[in-house]
């Protein structure tokens, strides 16, 4: 097919100082948990984004000096030799499909706690990051930097960026966002130095020219020199003669990068869910950069419409459209545009798993993509697939993100596949879920799926079809998938921090019940042990029908794993918003029916709530009935033709719509296969050389 003519703009090469880019697709930097721990993961995965047409590729976070260490975090470095290496497996995998490569140098600053390198983390005023997530805490705080050690940095990035350029990089960093050092530099709460790198706007910005400086001296012409920065604070901060500080920055600094990489400052702003922010949700920040300076900028804002990117540029906001979060559900949503596809874009859904994963220090995971950080060690491509090596049919019973994902990679594979579901509707969870509040872009997974789907013609979708196991048999397909899905639990909460005894009780629910259409009587109490976001988007949803709702729940925080999908901050100002009562640190002891009774999770110590409605989120298990129901005829198989029973997704084990969709994938992936293929490679750091 051809390209829409309207997407034109899209595909034309942007000069970026000394190099040109073949587009306007732009893999910003961000962290995958890969590091040089995992160097050719990290090249196929990045490889794979230049192959899917994205014009420039970059790393993520790489340190470039022992003094900048994030671990446990997954961070990269370029400190010695055996780092070049490392870093030109990626250069070269990216170059080879014809993008640039990118590589943000990065020092923490006051925000590294050094846990390995065990030096003395640097800040401009000795005053470190204290952040409330713990994950981040530590006990460490910094020393204030003198001269030398200002001399020292501007030498650590020189030496990095002729690294940067050894290793094959076209397009090097200097990172003033986020908290680390040259941002910590930018404000006056880091900064409190009385010196020509303290006090006015222009003074505070030295120290980020000088980077640009050292590093243009570096790269000598042969590299661009990109300037990554966080805006939104510096923007609500008055200047004397601008409109902003941001503007003050930006035009004291307008034409040194070659390329502006604007930001915003704090993780849940810079790559907010879909559940609390729209596409675009930086624009009103970063909108007046390109008024200020002659050279290109690039931005993200989680862009997966290929309109929505062309206004973008038509509007004068952006030269580039940047992507981290649209890049990984769909490695080649370039290519689409370019080839008329857009329709098949796998449109990210903004759950924030991919972030959660890095915060978790594992290789980046994907809800729409399950092939992400598999390509090299699975050999998973996100377009590609092996054809059917076997006449084998196969039955899928249940056609949640399990079931329709299986179905459309074994359809891709040339299967003969029928989906039976037992609801007039395909989606299983998503049926419920998409309707609650903020969350019908997740409803993104079902759409992709249903629309390739129709593609298929060897791929069968029956709705309204409860299967038993005596319909399974009879239908004599070569190989049975259940992915029946699981179902709440009623049981509370043990001190062990295990789920304890059932409550039984005409006023007790479960999710699945207010999903049924169970018709609740206030007060409500939603009792969350679950911790991911139901327990918090079905109170906020209760409050919002009407109901007086209070929240409780054993941890600090409302749906506090949320923390790492970071929604935690707007989590708990959905549910101020919608007025639900919040009591944390408390568990739920009994219930009558008109009062709950409370325990302090700690303390023991006792309280009750008002509550006509109790709804326990809590532990799940799996809608296994069928597949029990089938091992139990195990012998009746052969006559049957049937060669395996297999579970698959929640119903295997519970777990979020990543885990299902992966597991679908996965059985797809290996039917059939040689038993040699089934095991990961292993990835391990390059040998020193
Ligand atoms: P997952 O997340 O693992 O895909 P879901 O709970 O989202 O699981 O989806 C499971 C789907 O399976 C639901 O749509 C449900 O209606 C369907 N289902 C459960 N039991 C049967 C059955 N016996 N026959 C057909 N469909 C079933
Ligand atoms: Fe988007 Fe979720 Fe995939 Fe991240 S994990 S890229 S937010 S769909």
């Amino acid at each position: 097919m051809a390209r829409n003519p309207r997407y034109d703009i899209l595909f034309e090469p942007v000069k970026i100082g000394p190099v040109t880019a073949r587009n306007r697709f732009y893999g910003v930097p961000h962290a995958a948990g890969m590091t040089n721990a995992m160097p050719h993961m990290r090249a196929a995965f990045r490889g794979t984004k230049a192959e899917g047409g994205w014009g420039v590729v970059c790393t993520g976070y790489v340190s470039i000096h022992p003094s900048s260490d994030d671990a446990p975090l997954p961070f990269a470095t370029l400190w010695d030799e055996n780092d070049i290496r490392s870093h030109a497996l990626m250069t070269d995998a990216v170059h080879q499909h014809g993008a640039l490569a990118g590589i943000e140098l990065w020092h923490g600053g006051g925000s590294v706690i050094n846990r390995v390198s065990r030096t003395p983390p640097l800040s401009p005023s000795g005053i470190s990051w204290m952040p409330t997530h713990v994950n981040f805490m530590g006990n460490q705080r910094s020393k204030a930097m003198d001269r030398d050690d200002i001399r020292a940095l501007l030498g650590w990035q020189a030496e990095a960026a002729r690294k940067a350029r050894r290793a094959g990089f076209d397009i090097v960093y200097v990172y003033a966002g986020m908290g680390y050092l040259p941002y910590e530099f930018l404000l006056p709460e880091w900064n409190r130095r009385t010196d020509a790198y303290g006090g006015t706007v222009a003074n505070r910005v030295r120290i980020v020219r000088e980077l640009l400086e050292v590093t243009h001296e570096a790269v000598a012409g042969q590299c661009a020199v990109a300037l990554r920065i966080s805006l939104e604070e510096l923007r609500g901060r008055p200047s004397a003669v601008a409109p902003s500080e941001a503007h003050e920055v930006v035009t004291l600094l307008a034409d040194v990068p070659d390329l502006w990489d604007v930001k915003m400052d704090s993780s849940p702003t810079d790559c907010p869910p879909s559940r609390f922010a729209p596409e675009g949700s930086h624009e009103p920040v970063i909108d007046f950069v390109k008024k200020l300076t002659r050279k290109p900028v690039v931005g993200v804002g989680r862009f997966t419409s290929p309109d929505a990117m062309v206004g973008q540029i038509r509007r004068g906001v952006l030269d580039l459209i940047g992507a981290a979060r649209p890049s990984i559900a769909d490695p080649f949503l370039p290519r689409k545009i370019d080839e008329g596809r857009e329709q098949e874009i796998r449109e990210c859904i903004g759950c924030n798993i991919c972030i959660s994963s890095w915060h978790d220090s594992v290789p980046v995971r994907c809800t729409q993509n399950a092939t992400i950080g598999e390509e090299w060690r699975r050999d998973w491509h996100p377009e590609r697939i092996a054809v059917a090596t076997s006449a084998a049919s196969v039955l899928i019973v249940g056609a949640g993100p399990a079931g329709l994902e299986c179905a459309l990679w074994l359809g891709r594979r040339g299967y003969e596949v029928t989906v039976a579901e037992a609801e007039d509707e395909i989606g299983g969870r998503l049926r419920f879920e998409t309707r609650l509040p903020g969350l019908s872009a997740w409803g993104r997974v079902l759409d992709w799926r249903r629309g390739r789907l129709q593609e298929l013609e060897n791929v069968t979708v029956y709705r309204g079809n409860r299967l038993s196991a005596q319909e399974v048999l009879e239908l004599g397909n070569t190989h049975v998938v259940i992915a029946t899905g699981a179902r709440w639990a009623r049981l509370l909460y043990s001190p062990l921090e295990v789920p304890a005894e059932a409550l039984e009780g005409p006023r007790v629910f479960t999710p699945d019940d207010v999903a049924a259409g169970a018709r609740l009587e206030g007060p409500v109490v939603v009792y969350d042990y679950d911790n991911y976001y139901m327990g918090g988007v079905l109170a906020e949803h209760l409050a919002k029908a009407g109901h007086r709702v209070s929240y409780v729940t054993p941890t600090g925080y409302a749906s506090a794993w949320v923390i790492m999908s970071n929604e935690q901050p707007q989590v708990h100002r959905a549910l101020a918003a919608a007025g639900v009562a919040l009591h944390t640190l408390s568990r739920v002891t009994a219930f009558d029916g008109s009062e709950v009774r409370l325990a302090g999770q700690f303390t023991n110590e006792e309280t009750s709530i008002a509550c006509r409605a109790l709804v326990i989120v809590g532990a799940r298990f799996a809608n296994d009935e069928l597949y029990r129901a089938l091992a139990a005829r195990a012998d009746d198989f052969g006559a049957a033709g049937i060669k395996s029973v297999t579970r698959i997704g929640d119903a295997l084990a519970p777990g979020a719509l990543v885990h299902a969709v992966y597991s679908g994938h996965r059985y797809a992936r290996e039917l059939d296969a040689e038993p040699a293929s089934l095991v990961f490679r292993r990835d391990a750091p390059l040998p020193a050389a």
